[in-house]
């Protein structure tokens, strides 16, 4: 039976090294790290993410600020908001929740943030970083799935990876911190062909294309290491794209849904403020 890459207790393990660090902070009469988070709207997904992003960052000492905008908000003023921010030296990290309404340019705003603010590396600039393999505040899907095989003590250079799923905020990104880790990264899509065939030759899978229960045992090797970043509903059930059930004892290890990929995002989340703390006043971070 495959083993299970618990991202709950990495995730848990995140969270106490974050309380210390703010812990240590405080002790040292340095503030906390401190976040705002800018909702435009009333989109159901968006707020049930800040509020959850504003549980957790509260509950382990960063202080984060909500702002709710009214969805009418004319483009100049919410740019004006975030160049306030930006210069605002007790501000850390940036949060615009997306999608924002209809009529807001929403690539326009999202490149107002100041890159050394931009926690979920959204801006073209930062996103330029990552891919140029320079430093920069990792996005937090792709950077949990890294995170899990870093912690696992999974060895990535060398190894034969395959993504499934190319989009902008999972699927390349992710390809590329690997890359970046030197495994040999193939990336599929939906006009791949014999995807079976090179799923079932990858020593590590790492799936985000948005099917639940798609990647079955004809896709896998006793040796896979699966990554299942997929969160789709089924039966009424949040689930992965990979059939765990089908899949389990076909395998080395894999990532649950829920409890795995996305058990640790919104704490990276927050661990990227911290660090955004550090490199701010340091001052080397657009060096
Ligand atoms: P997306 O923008 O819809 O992209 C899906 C990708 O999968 C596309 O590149 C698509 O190919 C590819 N694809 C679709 N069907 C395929 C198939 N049958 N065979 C091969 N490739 C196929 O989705 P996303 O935003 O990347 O999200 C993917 C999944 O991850 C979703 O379930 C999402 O909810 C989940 N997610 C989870 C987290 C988390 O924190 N756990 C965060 C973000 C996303 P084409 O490019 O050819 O269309």
């Amino acid at each position: 039976m495959g083993k299970i890459i618990d991202g709950k207790m990495i995730s848990q393990d995140i969270k106490d090294e974050i309380k210390n660090f703010v812990e240590n902070r405080k002790n040292r009469g340095l503030r906390a790290p401190k976040i705002v988070s800018l909702l435009v709207g009333n989109d159901g997904g968006s707020i049930y993410y800040i509020n959850s992003q504003e549980k957790l960052a509260t509950s382990l000492g960063v202080s984060f600020n909500k702002l709710l905008l009214d969805e009418k908000i004319k483009e100049d003023k919410l740019i004006n908001l975030i160049e306030d921010l930006n210069r605002d030296k007790n501000v850390d990290g940036i949060i615009v929740q997306l999608p924002l309404p209809n009529g807001l340019n929403e690539k326009k705003i999202i490149n107002t943030i100041s890159p050394s603010k931009d926690i979920d590396c959204l801006t073209f600039n930062n996103q330029g970083k990552l891919y140029c393999g320079d430093k920069v505040f990792l996005p937090c899907t792709p950077n949990s799935v890294i995170t899990l095989l870093e912690r696992y003590n999974i060895e990535l250079e060398g190894k034969n990876v395959v993504v499934v799923g190319r989009s902008n905020i999972v699927g390349k990104p992710v390809a590329q911190l690997l890359l970046n880790k030197n495994a040999t990264v193939t990336i599929c899509h939906s006009k791949t062909k014999n995807l079976k065939d090179i799923c079932k030759n990858a020593d590590i899978l790492v799936v985000a294309i948005g099917k639940a229960k798609y990647i079955n045992k004809e896709y896998v090797n006793k040796d896979s290491i699966i990554l299942d970043v997929g969160t789709s509903s089924y039966n009424g059930k949040i689930t992965g794209d990979v059939d765990f059930d089908n899949v389990i004892n076909e395998i080395k290890m894999i990532t649950p849904v829920p409890g795995g990929v996305g058990a640790l995002t919104t704490t990276l989340l927050i661990r990227n403020s911290c660090e955004a703390l550090e490199y701010n006043e340091n001052e080397n971070f657009n060096s």
